[in-house]
């Protein structure tokens, strides 16, 4: 890390404490179903008297302004999801290279086809989101409808989207939706046709990998219309969604706000749930008292046996002491292992996690990219099939090149797993490749490894278990065993990282000596704490929550700060939400009603039904989310008081823990204060300030662009405790931030040396390049 990061910044002032969050870039944006967003009720109110209104009459205006001799209704748009897909089907289309078009960063192609003169356009994720219709007041509230994204401050970037379909759309004879096949990219196209294009319906381009051969094949076999099954689960989840995510959140907030604080609080539909299971196993652990037991060995032949059960009462011990002898016995088997199923969502996340400690939600994102990239297929899926139509004996042919281990691929028919998807087979590697670095490479490799390995030939393995009984006559219920494990057959784990761990043992039968009985004294262990990895399989196994979104809730319940840690721990606030809740609204965190909820939605994906059926069944879904609201509702106005109390107790405990947790030491200027860690919203960085502050304005500057953390090092130099400086993909830094260290002086001065330096050589760079 550079020097310069200790040059003050402008303006440092004492604003809150508040962890840098990056801004996502265009292409990592992932499409998913809003959890619901917090936003208090009087920034709800000022938005809507500002923007709504007028953002529509614009556009209503501008439509009716537009010349009409510039429509020249000649060809076929195809609309994707995201920019790189565009591309990607441009490219598979062409018979030569596309055209290129772009117009303040948004492009778009043309090309030509079979003589149809084709444009292949796209959104970027939704273009349209939902908001409360306008009159409605306090809560809770029900309707809803659909406003473009643009109106938001945060997706203001998608409004060049916008109007680059709606200029296009003047040209296009014939629309093609080619958004993400799934309920999400479903609404979002859905939302283009009628929003947009004003259209009822559109052809349907149905793909689940971006190579060239497979968006030919959708685009020259279409579904007739868009998939309405998908577009109404998709739908009805957003207003769903959507319904408990802003009901819940005004009325925590109007809760909060009647015991005289504030904070923006929100729990959403999942995530109230989801949170119970965590803090459920928090109280668990909390009640846990260990308990002292003893496990028993045997010795012989210098082979440690175990006797197989834990011993809780002390005084059994001691009918093991003074064995000498034992008779023998090794059995033997030979047992086949089976190689893993395909990768669904879920199971590539726990794996990633396992191997490579990568989070759930990172492996979605990255998943997300390398399906872009066209080297692996649809990722969101809770597929575990490998159908036959992906040609996978060609896929494999191609993998080899880069993966000699495909050569291990010797099954006719892959083993497949249980669970299936509508829309998508599992994710497989496309046969394409790219070269690929760090957790891209890591995710991708273990994808290639897992769809090889479910073509490899089992694994075989030979098993020894001994078994000793002494030979005394009063020990006939005794017995301790030693497990051996010999590989006969590697198969599969060749390919793929398993744990198959050999341990050697040789055959022992008849009467052999006991050279030692050991006690060991363990104590029980409180249940696990659950991983991000865990977390999302179990709410998977629950019906919480789908695919696309649990390691999104996950990451929301840890940005509100109701989690903490790698391995997942309920904060003070969110332990006492659910604590508060459970007296008070106990609606809110049950399970069974969303997962009620979650397999209704989950009925209208799979209903052979037509339009207007769904269509029904959407709205009584929608009725019965209506009446939970309302009824959490009245629970909320009866005891808004005692339920603000308990989120405040909740609050101040969380407040004082970051105070202690950003608390460095004693101010060393006016001797009164502490020096604390704090966020400069302005400048969005970090600095040191005395919380004596306004009378002491001692402050220091801290490196920029980092989460700045505590460590339990001092300074060699100037005995200052030293930070850490925390940055995405690299290892967090340690320095000394004490401006007045001999230490960081010398940083100081060497790197204004080599500043100087660097300009005298820019100066005669400058003179060269005059002179000649
Ligand atoms: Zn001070
Ligand atoms: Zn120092």
């Amino acid at each position: 890390m550079a020097v310069e990061s200790f040059l003050p910044p402008s303006n440092p002032k004492i604003t809150v404490e508040k962890a840098v969050k990056p801004k996502p870039r265009t292409e990592e944006l992932v499409t998913i179903e809003s959890p619901g967003k917090p936003m208090p009720a009087f920034l709800i109110e000022k938005r809507k008297k500002a923007s709504i209104k007028s953002a529509r009459t614009k556009s209503r205006a501008k439509n009716t302004a537009e010349p009409k001799e510039l429509a020249r209704k000649d060809s076929i748009l195809i609309i994707t999801e995201k920019p790189q897909a565009a591309q990607k089907i441009a490219n598979a289309l062409a018979s030569d290279s596309p055209k290129k078009y772009s117009e303040d960063g948004v492009s778009y192609y043309e090309l030509t086809r079979n003589n149809d003169k084709i444009i292949v356009a796209s959104a970027v994720g939704h273009l349209f989101n939902l908001t409360y219709s306008p009159g409605q007041k306090g809560w809770p509230i029900f309707k809803l409808e659909w406003v473009p994204s643009y109106e938001r401050k945060n997706s203001a970037f998608t409004k060049k989207y916008f109007d680059m379909l709606k200029k296009l759309s003047k040209r296009a004879k014939e629309i093609i939706i080619a958004s993400d096949y799934d309920t999400e990219g479903e609404v979002i196209g859905w939302n283009v046709l009628r929003f947009i294009f004003k259209q009822a319906s559109a052809k349907r381009m149905k793909y689940s990998t971006l190579t060239s051969e497979e968006l030919q094949k959708s685009y020259e076999n279409p579904l007739p219309e868009l998939d309405w099954n998908q577009a109404y689960a998709g739908e009805t989840r957003h207003y769903i969604d959507w319904l408990y995510g802003i009901n819940l959140s005004r009325a925590l907030m109007s809760a909060i706000k009647k015991v005289g604080s504030f904070k923006i609080l929100s729990i959403g539909r999942v995530q109230g749930p989801a949170l119970k299971i965590i803090v459920d196993r928090e109280r668990e652990i909390e009640k846990f008292k260990p308990q002292p037991y003893w496990q028993v060995f045997a010795f012989s032949n210098n082979i440690k046996f175990i006797y197989p059960k834990d011993i809780f009462n002390k005084e059994d011990l001691e009918k093991f002491k003074g064995i000498k002898e034992a008779l023998a016995e090794t059995k033997k088997d030979e047992e086949n292992i089976a190689p893993p199923v395909p990768f669904d969502l879920t199971t590539l996340q726990t794996e990633a996690y396992r191997l490579h400690k990568i989070s759930p939600s990172e492996t979605l994102r990255i998943a997300q990219q390398l399906y872009l990239d066209g080297i692996i297929s649809y990722p969101r899926t809770s597929s575990q099939k490998i159908p036959p139509a992906i040609e996978p004996k060609k896929i494999l042919k191609r993998l080899e090149k880069h993966f000699p281990q495909a050569k291990e691929a010797v099954r006719e028919k892959p083993l497949e797993g249980k669970k299936s998807d509508p829309a998508h087979p599992s994710i497989f590697p496309t046969g394409e490749f790219k070269e690929l670095n760090g957790k891209e490479k890591q995710l991708y490799e273990l994808i290639v490894k897992r769809f090889i390995s479910t073509f490899a030939k089992d694994a075989i393995i030979e098993t020894k278990k001994i078994t000793l009984v002494p030979t005394r006559a009063k020990d006939k219920d005794i017995k301790f065993v030693a497990n051996g494990l010999a590989i006969k057959e590697k198969g599969w784990t060749k390919v793929y990282p398993a744990t198959l761990e050999e341990k050697e043992l040789p055959d022992m039968n008849g009467k052999v000596k006991i050279d030692e009985i050991k006690f060991e004294e363990k104590e029980t262990q409180p249940p696990k704490r659950y991983t991000p990895a865990s977390l999302i399989s179990l709410l998977e196994k629950k019906n919480l929550g789908t695919k696309a979104t649990r390691s999104l809730i996950v990451d929301t319940l840890f940005e509100r700060g109701y989690l903490d840690g790698k391995s997942i721990k309920a904060t003070p606030l969110g332990l006492k939400l659910i604590e508060t809740l459970e007296k008070d609204s106990p609606i809110i965190i049950d399970e069974k009603l969303t997962r009620q909820l979650e397999e209704e939605m989950d009925k209208i994906q799979k209903a052979k039904s037509v339009p207007e059926q769904l269509e029904k069944k959407e709205k009584e879904i929608i009725g019965k989310a209506e009446k939970v609201i309302t009824d959490i509702a009245k629970d909320f106005k009866a005891k808004e008081e005692e339920i603000g109390k308990g989120l405040l107790s909740g609050l101040q405990i969380l407040r004082d823990e970051q105070r202690e947790a950003n608390t460095i030491i004693q101010c060393p200027v006016c001797k009164k204060g502490n020096l604390r860690i704090l966020f400069n919203k302005t400048s969005h960085r970090y600095f040191v300030a005395c919380s004596a502050y306004p009378e002491c304005k001692t402050t220091y500057t801290l490196p920029p662009n980092a989460l700045i953390k505590k460590s339990d090092k001092i300074c060699e130099e100037c005995n200052f405790p030293k930070l850490l400086a925390i940055r995405k993909g690299k290892r967090p830094w340690e320095f000394c931030f004490n401006k007045d260290c001999p230490i960081v002086k010398k940083q100081l001065e060497e790197w204004r040396a080599r500043q100087a330096n660097k300009n005298k050589e820019d100066n005669q760079d400058a003179e060269n390049a005059n002179s000649q």
